[in-house]
């Protein structure tokens, strides 16, 4: 066991944190008044330990992604090994290596019929635009570049680079001049709660898919690459799509000749009980972008699937596809992943989550539907979200939008749970290992959380 504790005190190293580091998505002047960071030292299965000694249970697997949870020695002895045989080369100039090739073929094993081509970056954000690249080459090559236009929802998170937040479709992430670029049009999303519809019914479900046709017909069907959407959506409050949305969207997809993106970043292996969310909701996607469980977060690793009609003029005609990244391939973090998909088929990862983890993340949570405080709990697979409102008949918001979200969320972070707040809802996505027990736990915090900001 390594030694799992810091070098340096807890005080010194949040003031270097403080007047060195610049956090992602964070307001520095609220961390600066809290005294700076907590400082995690290590994990194991979903627990987090901060270096004051305290337990955190972690909801969120990390961001989403630490699929198989803290703490597995075996994935540090194969970057070791990989490391010492062949710590890098690229795959730009006709050359390969043995993880790459291996984690190309597992890769097109696992994924839906038709996905038989696998390209690789670092991060969901890259996979995305590279998706992007991919569907406007192809259209290109097919002699109409005028087919740019991605579809794509509001709400929506397909990452942090410029393109890739110009994909989503969050107001907060478009709060920046030069953003969204051209060539991307937002559709409304399938949010039962925001339209004052029933998660489970089918007419809103028809009408959320036709809300993707109307983009398409603002944007102009001739001017249309593709449409991009998540199975279910993460990062924009868990919104779970309604009966009959995606076999809808599809049909409009198949319509106009669109290309469909699949984000799978969140939903891919095993966060739905399948190995990709397009399984689940019967979604045949042209392109799919995968990211965080790949590798369980383990190493950075990213990669996008395409199928033969993409993949034509790639593979079939003359000349470059110009696009790739320097660590495309990685050699360690593609042996990484590969023992990481290892360990979810050894322990049938995908079986627990249907069997056990799922039904008790999502029962657990639907015992707080009833909290004054709560005015929806949705869910799908391991990932669900609380809705929370000031009047559950109205499903008004609170004023200020989300303080009392943030409230629960920072006293959950206080009694050892980690959540996230979105917009008024509290989303959960613990890693797929969670016992019965471990979620009983969540629940309990989240609960007593609850309570006490009520
Ligand atoms: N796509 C989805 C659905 C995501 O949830 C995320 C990150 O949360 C991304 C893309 C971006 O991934 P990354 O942060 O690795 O760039």
């Amino acid at each position: 066991m390594t030694d799992r504790k810091n070098v340096r005190p807890t005080a010194e190293l949040q003031a270097a944190d403080l007047a060195h580091h610049l956090h992602p998505f964070t307001d520095h002047t609220e961390l600066a008044g809290e005294g700076g960071p907590r400082i995690i030292t290590h994990g194991e299965g979903v627990w987090l330990w901060d270096s004051e000694g305290r337990r955190l249970l972690d909801g969120m697997a990390g961001l989403w992604c630490v699929n198989i949870g803290y703490g597995r020695p075996e994935l540090g002895e194969v970057a070791r090994r990989q490391m010492d045989r062949l710590a890098y080369y690229n795959t730009f100039f006709k050359t390969s290596h043995e993880p790459v090739v291996e984690l190309s073929e597992r890769l097109a094993g696992l994924l839906p019929d038709g996905l038989d081509h696998v390209f690789f970056a670092n991060s969901g954000s890259e996979a995305n635009d590279t998706a992007v690249r991919l569907v406007r080459n192809y259209w290109a090559r097919h002699g109409q570049p005028e087919r740019h236009v991605i579809i794509s929802r509001r709400h929506a998170y397909h990452g942090s680079t410029i393109l890739a937040a110009s994909l989503g479709g969050m107001a907060s992430m478009h709060d920046i001049p030069g953003i969204p670029v051209p060539g991307i049009v937002h559709a409304e999303p399938p949010y039962s709660w925001e339209a004052g519809a029933d998660l489970d019914d089918p007419e809103f479900g028809a009408r959320a898919a036709d809300a993707v046709e109307e983009a398409i017909l603002r944007a102009g069907a001739d001017s249309v690459a593709a449409f991009i959407g998540e199975p279910v959506m993460g990062a924009g409050g868990v919104i779970v799509p309604p009966p009959g949305y995606w076999k809808r969207v599809q049909e409009i997809c198949d319509r106009y000749g669109i290309l469909l993106i699949c984000d799978e970043v969140i939903c891919g292996f095993g966060r739905m009980g399948e190995w990709f969310g397009a399984q689940s909701y019967a979604i045949r996607p042209d392109v799919m972008t995968m990211a965080k469980g790949l590798s369980s977060g383990y190493q950075p690793i990213s990669a996008v699937a395409i199928n033969a009609r993409v993949a034509e003029p790639l593979l079939d005609r003359v000349g470059r596809f110009p696009h790739g990244f320097t660590y495309s391939g990685h050699p360690v973090a593609a042996a990484v992943a590969l023992e990481n998909l290892d360990i979810m088929a050894r322990e049938n990862l995908l079986g627990h989550v249907r069997v056990t983890a799922a039904p008790a993340l999502q029962t657990g949570l639907a015992t707080l539907r009833d909290h004054p405080l709560v005015g929806e709990v949705r869910g799908a697979g391991l990932v669900a979200a609380l809705e929370l409102t000031a009047d559950k008949a109205s499903r008004r918001p609170f004023d200020p939008a989300g303080s009392v979200a943030t409230r629960v969320r920072d006293l959950c972070f206080e009694r050892g749970l980690v959540t996230r707040a979105v917009r008024e809802g509290l989303v959960f996505a613990p890693p797929l290992v969670i016992s019965q027990d471990e979620v009983g736990e969540l629940v309990t915090i989240l609960k007593s959380c609850l309570d006490d900001v009520w």
